[in-house]
């Protein structure tokens, strides 16, 4: 059975709640232009905005700000970089009840997730502004007789283009935009076309903040145009990319042509392995939790369920009262625990992956269907024993949809986790931490949970292996990647 439907609030009001959306570019604001889009929110498919896009000039004036800045930046002090930064930071936070309604209006997720996400942003960039201060060189003894030193430093990439998707709106521009910032590199963003609101708040907590013209701008517009524009661009040294996997390889190929250093977070398909004798129910309720935070649309999301055979029935059981209880509704509404899907593309999808699995012999347990009326809402959901034929069992649903098969040999159930050419997140619930060590060291993921959801922080390095991505962010090494390394050795004169 469909949950309720939640009220809808005065559509008038949460567009009053939205400001005009705006491009930055060298330290200005652009409010209008040629072309606009239509920027609607997704629980009620009533308008927000028009978001204007920016020309091919604007993109390639950004980039050539970008570049003027740089030379300045890379040479200012990390403690001065860094109390610009944390002025922004401390922007964000005052910001963060506007910035979390703004990112429900345009997203969908509730509000407190929204307010979650605007506060761990400011940690993440106040971390990386941090961490900046610590980007220590070393110096190198000499082979040769006569040479006084070498002095190995890292020094700033150089401009950057940075490529985020719509569904963490500012953690995703936080941790790329921070790492930039922090290395003493500028940078052109590029949010999502459906939620830049957030994105367009960080740059002004940034220019609030006295940051210098050009060295952050925001560009919006056709995506492959931007991205093609950027990348060819002469003056972009590094870009950084969250998204699906195809457009991940496609920005890579632009990038490995013109030898540019690369970071891509992708996506994944993560297996979670329930072994024997765990406390059914308390995975259960960390389960449903994990898996319909943000309606399922997170890279991370714990999707693929693989239950030892003597606790799925209750793990199935209890997991079907956990999604009956989720509330959908509009994020501003109080008490909601489940918003839409952000588009109408993630409905389709959705639907499309849970009817093949049914049509393929997988028992629906609950949900399984859109829920009537406006908005991208679609039922949390919950599949039992889905064949390997079925779709998606292969295929990242980026929705509010669990997957639960049974297994009796954990040799097998390793081998159905690492089975996919998804390498992002993996979880494990054992009680025998022995065998979890050996487990976790057997899984192919970039990040593995053990006993809990919880993988992403500003001071642990976030990223995946195999087809998930290309190096990591947050923690010192989402730094690093906006580091090359640079050697000079000096004789004796
Ligand atoms: P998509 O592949 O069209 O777009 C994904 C993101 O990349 C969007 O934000 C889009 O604006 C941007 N994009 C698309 N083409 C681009 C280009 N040529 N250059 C630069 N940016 C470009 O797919 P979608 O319908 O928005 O999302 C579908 C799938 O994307 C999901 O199923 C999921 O697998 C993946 N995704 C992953 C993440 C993540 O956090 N890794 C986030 C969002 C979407």
């Amino acid at each position: 059975m469909l949950p309720e439907p939640a009220p809808v609030p005065d559509p008038a009001a949460p567009a009053a709640a939205y400001p005009a959306p705006r491009l930055y570019v060298d330290g200005a604001w652009i409010a209008s232009t040629a072309a606009t889009v239509r920027l609607t929110d997704p629980a009620t498919g009533e308008p927000l905005g028009e978001l204007p896009l920016a020309s091919d000039e604007q993109v390639l004036a950004a980039a050539a700000a970008a570049q003027r800045a740089q030379a300045e930046w890379a040479a200012s002090t990390p403690l001065a970089r860094f109390q610009v930064i944390s002025r922004a930071t401390a922007l964000l936070r005052e910001r963060a009840e506007a910035i979390a309604r703004v990112m429900t209006l345009e997203q969908g997720k509730p509000l407190s997730e929204s307010r979650r996400e605007v506060l761990l942003s400011a940690d993440i960039i106040e971390f990386l502004a941090e961490e900046g201060k610590r980007a220590y060189g070393r110096l190198v003894p000499p082979r040769t007789p006569g040479v006084v030193a070498q002095i190995v430093s890292p020094v700033p990439v150089g401009p950057a283009a940075l490529f985020t998707p719509w569904n963490f709106p500012l953690n995703l521009p936080a941790r790329k935009v921070g790492a930039a910032l922090a290395a003493g590199c500028t940078a052109v963003l590029k949010p999502s076309e459906e939620t830049p609101g957030s994105a367009i708040a960080l740059a002004g907590a940034f220019h609030d903040a006295g940051l210098p013209p050009g060295v952050l701008n925001l560009v919006c517009g056709a995506p492959a145009r931007i991205s093609e524009l950027l990348i060819s661009a002469p003056q972009i040294r590094k870009v950084s990319f969250t998204g699906s996997v195809p457009v991940g390889k496609s920005l890579g190929v632009l990038c490995a042509q013109r030898v540019k250093r690369y970071t891509a977070e992708l996506g994944g398909h993560a297996p979670v392995l329930v072994l024997p004798q765990v406390d059914v129910q308390g995975v259960a309720a960390l389960s449903v939790a994990a898996k319909y935070r943000n309606a399922g649309q997170i890279c991370t999301s714990p999707t693929r369920f693989f239950v030892h055979e003597s606790v799925a029935d209750g793990f199935i059981d209890a997991f079907a009262a956990g999604a009956a209880a989720q509330r959908l509704g509009h994020g501003l509404e109080p008490g909601t625990t489940m918003g839409p899907l952000s588009n109408a593309r993630r409905l389709a999808e959705v639907g499309a992956l849970v009817r093949d699995a049914v049509e393929r012999g997988a028992r629906l347990v609950c949900g399984g269907a859109p829920r009537p009326g406006p908005g991208h809402f679609y039922a949390p959901t919950l599949l039992a024993d889905v064949p390997a034929s079925a779709r998606i069992m292969r295929e990242e649903p980026f929705g509010p949809v669990a997957i639960v098969n049974r297994w009796t040999r954990l040799d097998d159930a390793i081998g159905l986790a690492n089975g996919l050419p998804y390498g992002l997140a993996a979880y494990l619930f054992t009680q025998d931490l022995g065998l979890a060590h050996r487990v976790a060291a057997r899984l192919e993921a970039g990040m593995v949970g053990v006993n809990q959801f919880g993988i992403s922080q500003p001071e642990t390095p976030f990223g995946g292996v195999k087809e998930s991505g290309l190096g990591s962010e947050s923690g010192s090494e989402g730094l690093a990647a906006y580091f090359d390394t640079k050697l000079v050795t000096i004789g004796a004169g």
